[in-house]
């Protein structure tokens, strides 16, 4: 009978252990893809990004002789409604970790099992699961470089390759169409302009993970800081979506490592802390929700996500130029390079005072590359209520970060367009891309700063010295 294999965050068909096992199985396979609520509630680009995603994996599968089902409802009706349908004997899929969806497969599973069916849950969105990561006493980790000293040394599966052949059952179920689900519905901003900034699909994540390694890895120590150098692996949009696993990145920097290449050690670092992100959020899931630390609740953050200055930070008018550049790529790209995701994220909890959930919100509906847990980690490091977090003296300066990485201000010129004669192509396209409701025009003057670089820091330092802090 055949096997349901249920695609979540895993848009690929090499080093997919669900897959695998459905394949080995000998029996027909048949690819299944569910819109249920968890769909539902995503933020506008993630959602859009996602479809995206779905259409690129249906279309490979295709190729394959096989397809992917789409169907619309709650998981646990939905697939069962699928086992009556096909007569399947099996249900796999590989194991997410955001609380939302561990409540909703362990109710499924427990349920489809009594059902008389073999469910079963794979590995193969992190290389290390967080219940096997434990501190000597037996506890989780909080702080990243004893994860890092603990986990470094590990063997790493190797990837698995795809199945040459996916056998097909003799009959398909019938398939939504992914046109109806609107994916892009809450895109109210240009898509045309964010698309061909999309690294979309398994094939082009490879094709990638081979450029870095080969052209980039090497120097990526100093690159990976410069927001205008193409620097960094740019593969967290494919590692979201499961259109590339962790462990094909992890062995190709081990080899990079190898090879001698010096930048390749910080490279499997920074693997490291997508990891610790997922350990965390499996430990302790609140970090999703709530100030991490205690005693932060209490911290007198602007909770107001309209005020004139929020509003401000999201549409890149802070009249701080680094600030500026990075949500205007953020618009743009769907990604922000890391060093400004730090900069607007200090900006936000600190010079303008206000609570990170806000900006932790703002992310989730922009963000290409939109992951569950390494964003609250982000957030909640950034402001200082997180673990291993920044401490809270540490105000980034916007302006002197500036001078430090973006010396000749290629970024700045790529992202804004004010004030300057010859406006980069890029810089205006901002403009296409935001809502017109936000009634901006690229000939508007540069705005004067909604908080200095050096007020801020004064008023961020009293604020939590007052907290004690
Ligand atoms: P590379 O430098 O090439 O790194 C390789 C991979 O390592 C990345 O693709 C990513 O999977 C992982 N990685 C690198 N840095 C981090 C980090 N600090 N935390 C966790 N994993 C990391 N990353 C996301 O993938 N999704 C998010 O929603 C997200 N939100 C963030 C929010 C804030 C406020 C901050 C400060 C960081 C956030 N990050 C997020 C982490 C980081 O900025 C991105 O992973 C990185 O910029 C992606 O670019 P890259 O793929 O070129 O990374």
């Amino acid at each position: 009978s055949p096997v349901l294999v249920w695609f979540r965050r895993d848009l690929r068909l090499s080093d997919h252990p669900a897959l695998n096992a459905a394949v080995k199985s000998g029996n027909p396979v048949i690819p299944v893809f569910i819109h249920d609520d968890q769909v539902e509630t995503l933020g506008a680009a993630p959602k859009w990004r996602l479809g995206l995603g779905i259409d690129h994996l249906s279309e490979t599968l295709e190729g394959l002789n096989s397809r992917l089902i789409l169907r619309r409802g709650p998981a646990l009706e939905t697939l069962r409604t699928l086992v009556q349908e096909t007569g399947a004997g099996a249900v796999f899929w590989t194991r997410l970790y955001d609380p939302a969806a561990v409540d909703r497969d362990t109710e499924l599973k427990a349920a489809l099992k009594q059902d008389g069916i073999d469910a079963r849950s794979f590995g193969g969105h992190l290389m290390f699961e967080p219940w096997t990561v434990e501190t000597k006493t037996g506890g989780f980790y909080k702080v990243y470089t004893p994860f890092w000293n603990m986990v470094k040394n590990r063997d790493v599966d190797a990837p698995l390759s795809a199945p040459a052949k996916i056998p097909a059952p003799d009959a398909w179920p019938s398939s939504e169409a992914l046109s109806d689900w609107n994916m892009g519905a809450a895109m109210d901003r240009g898509a045309a302009v964010v698309a061909p900034y999309v690294r979309l699909g398994e094939a082009a994540a490879q094709t990638r993970l081979s450029t870095f390694i080969d052209k980039i890895v090497a120097r990526y120590d100093t690159t990976r800081d410069q927001p205008a150098v193409d620097g960094t692996s740019g593969l967290s949009e494919n590692l979201a979506l499961g259109e590339i696993s962790p462990h094909q990145c992890w062995h190709a920097g081990l080899r990079a490592r190898q090879e001698g290449k010096p930048g390749a050690e910080t490279f499997l670092k920074e693997l490291v802390w997508r990891e610790f992100a997922y350990h965390l959020m499996h430990h302790t899931p609140r970090i999703l929700t709530d100030n991490w630390k205690e005693g932060w609740d209490s911290f007198p953050w602007n909770r107001d996500e309209t005020t004139e200055a929020v509003m401000r930070w999201q549409q890149g008018r802070t009249g701080i130029q680094f600030v500026d550049a990075a949500m205007r790529e953020l618009y743009v790209t769907g990604r922000m390079h890391n060093r400004g995701r730090m900069i607007v994220a200090s900006y936000l909890t600190k010079h303008l005072l206000s609570d990170w959930k806000i900006g932790l919100k703002w992310f989730e509906g922009c963000l290409i590359d939109w992951d569950p847990a390494s964003n609250a980690m982000g957030w909640q490091w950034s402001a200082g209520s997180g673990p291993d977090a920044t401490p809270y003296f540490r105000v980034f300066n916007p302006v002197t970060q500036l001078d430090k990485f973006d010396k000749d201000r290629q970024y700045v010129k790529r992202w804004i367009a004010q004030g300057r004669r010859a406006p980069s192509e890029t810089a205006l396209s901002f403009y296409d891309a935001i809502p017109r409701a936000w009634g901006l025009s690229g000939d508007q003057e540069y705005p004067a700063p909604v908080v200095a670089a050096d007020e801020g820091r004064k008023r961020a330092l009293e604020a939590y010295e007052n907290r004690g802090f």
